[in-house]
């Protein structure tokens, strides 16, 4: 199952794996869409911050 949103209005739509690629015409505002499936981009994680620990000074 793809979920969709429509880039125009926001609308949501779900679909068959089947109709990615296809040209879907959004019934909210009538804007035309190829169906593809989210990609959603892995959440970043921050970096840890530094141990001071690490930090060495000189003798
Ligand atoms: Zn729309």
């Amino acid at each position: 199952m793809l979920k969709t949103q429509c880039p125009h209005c926001g609308a949501s739509y779900k679909f068959k794996d089947s109709s990615e690629g296809k040209q879907f015409k959004c019934k909210q505002c009538g804007d035309t869409f190829r169906i593809r499936s989210e990609s959603v981009p892995p959440v970043e994680q921050p970096p840890l911050p530094q141990s001071a620990d690490d930090f060495e000074l000189p003798p």
